[in-house]
């Protein structure tokens, strides 16, 4: 039986367990944190709980080879009840307020109550969107081993996001928020994702709320990457908490296994690196290992930006349906890494009654951040003291301004937590604190680099960094991947 060692137990590393271990191999996880998951995680805080990650999963509408994919390791499954989100989010500005709803009609229709004059657009929009739900992330095998028929099916199964690509791919979001007239259509548009990114990932988004293939999986992140550990022990794999990894251990152009920071070492047949690659190839690999499609990527800082967030919970004493969903809204100055923001967002978890005590909710707040704001919270964190100073006076800020909007919250809303892009760095070891891979912009070449290393044939890569923009199907998929390459390699299959 082959020995499969994979470092890192995010979801990249535990799909690539789950469906290795089911196909017969021998697999052990190495993971430096105390749990599981990666950034698909939660925390408790004085009896509420934190959800970190889903806000909504690509792929909960069966009929696809990803949703099939998420019940084989258990992300989702039967007896996985799932969150239908009502609203993709709302978007306030002058008091006028537009929300994003599931039911596209009822967006239509309060977009042209707001804005007759925008009808031309707002119906050509809607109408693509309903074209965008057609969209689904190819999780059959890497694109490197699909042959001509492969590529005729996806093509076929993607035939309508071809249409939508063709309207809107040259376009960024500021772009298409420009297209509009009403100024609450264009600062909608603009809200919801860090500027830069192309049009189309837009529409693609909502598109997964409102054909129903993008809810919540209830329990949220943590629960899903319990359940997906579960799996993979219940095949019998292994994984090792609490344990970081120093390097891959390399000799001769092979991998003889890894080296782990206590100093022990661990013999493999294969080594999976399903960690972030800039971390992989700076520490865990020499870089001159890095594939040259990633290098270009890291090399292009403006074409292919990352972003991550500043993020705030708080616990509020009471239930107030009027706050459900995503809300964005006009604020006061506040100065967030290196940007001054005039508008902040709250998002309810409402749906998860048991994030809360009874008779009380948690709200969060998520200001984007850019690789300029990484490298002002890099340099404060030196200092622990001053970083932290930074972080409570800007919730402190932030309450003031959620107060101000909501004013029935005066004396019911307090802060719980405050996290930085440093979180993330200090956490699972991300480039610049990203949370999501580069940021699609409409100069770049679609992402997607293949997890082999030239030169070490028994190493390969598993992380959502090999496929623009990212995200949790994008870390499965690249996990399968990784998987399919080593059954192909000893003449098996892992499905
Ligand atoms: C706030 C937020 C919101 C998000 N919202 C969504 C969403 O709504 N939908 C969506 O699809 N995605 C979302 N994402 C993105 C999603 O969480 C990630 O794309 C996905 O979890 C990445 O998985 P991964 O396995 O590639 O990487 P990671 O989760 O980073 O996993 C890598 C693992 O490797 C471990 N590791 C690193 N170095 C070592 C070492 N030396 N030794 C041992 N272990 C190591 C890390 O601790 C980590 O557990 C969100 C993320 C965040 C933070």
């Amino acid at each position: 039986m082959k020995k499969v060692v994979i470092i890192g137990g995010g979801i990249a590393g535990m799909t690539a367990g789950v469906l290795l271990q089911k196909a017969g191999f021998a697999t052990e996880i190495y993971e430096k944190n105390a749990l599981p998951g990666g950034q698909c995680t939660g925390w408790k805080r004085e009896g509420y709980f934190i959800d970190n990650c889903i806000h909504w999963l690509t792929g909960t509408r069966p009929g696809s080879a990803l949703y099939d994919l998420w019940k084989e390791i258990h992300a989702l499954g039967d007896d996985v009840e799932l969150y239908e989100k009502e609203m993709f989010f709302s978007s306030k500005l002058n008091g006028q307020t537009l929300t994003f709803w599931r039911d596209k009609e009822r967006t239509r229709q309060e977009m042209l109550a707001l804005s007759p004059e925008d009808e031309k657009e707002i119906n050509k929009l809607m109408d693509y969107v309903t074209l965008a739900e057609t969209m689904t992330v190819p999780v059959e095998k890497p694109f490197d081993a699909m042959n001509l028929i492969d590529f005729l099916k996806m093509g076929m199964s993607m035939k309508e996001m071809g249409k939508v690509m063709k309207e809107y791919g040259k376009l960024d979001i500021r772009e298409l928020a420009m297209r509009f007239k009403h100024p609450l259509i264009q600062r909608a548009i603009v809200d919801y994702m860090p500027s830069g990114y192309q049009a189309y990932a837009f529409l693609v988004s909502y598109a997964t709320v409102t054909g129903g293939n993008g809810d919540i999986p209830k329990g949220g992140s943590l629960a899903m990457s319990l359940r997906i550990w579960e799996k993979y022990k219940e095949y019998g794999g292994i994984i090792h908490t609490n344990t970081n990894v120093e390097k891959v251990v390399v000799n001769q152009k092979r991998a003889e296994g890894i080296l782990l920071d206590n100093g022990q070492t661990v013999a493999a047949d294969y080594v999976i690196c399903a960690c972030d690659t800039d971390y992989t190839f700076r520490k865990l690999l020499p870089e001159i290992y890095m594939p040259k499609g990633l290098k270009e990527l890291y090399a292009n800082r403006e074409k292919y930006p990352v972003s991550s967030g500043f993020q705030i919970a708080y616990a509020v004493d009471g239930v107030f349906p009027l706050l459900t969903g995503t809300r964005v809204f006009s604020c006061n100055e506040i100065k967030v890494g290196n940007q001054s923001v005039r508008c902040m967002s709250i998002q309810s978890y409402d749906y998860e009654p048991d994030f809360a005590p009874e008779g009380k909710m948690i709200l969060q707040t998520n200001f984007s951040q850019t690789e300029e704001d990484y490298k002002y919270w890099e340099a404060l964190y030196k200092d622990k003291e001053a970083y932290s100073a930074v972080k409570n006076e800007i919730a402190k800020q932030a309450v003031e301004r959620v107060t101000f909007e909501y004013p029935f919250l005066e004396g019911k809303i307090r802060v719980i937590d405050v996290w930085s892009p440093m979180t993330y760095t200090s956490y699972c070891n991300s480039y610049k604190g990203a949370y999501m891979s580069f940021v699609t912009t409409k100069q770049a070449k679609s992402i997607t680099v293949p997890g082999v290393v030239k030169g070490i044939d028994n190493v390969l890569l598993a992380s959502q960094w090999l496929m623009g923009p990212g995200g949790l199907p994008t870390a499965a998929a690249m996990g399968k991947f990784a998987a399919w390459r080593i059954a192909k390699k000893e003449k098996c299959s892992i499905n």
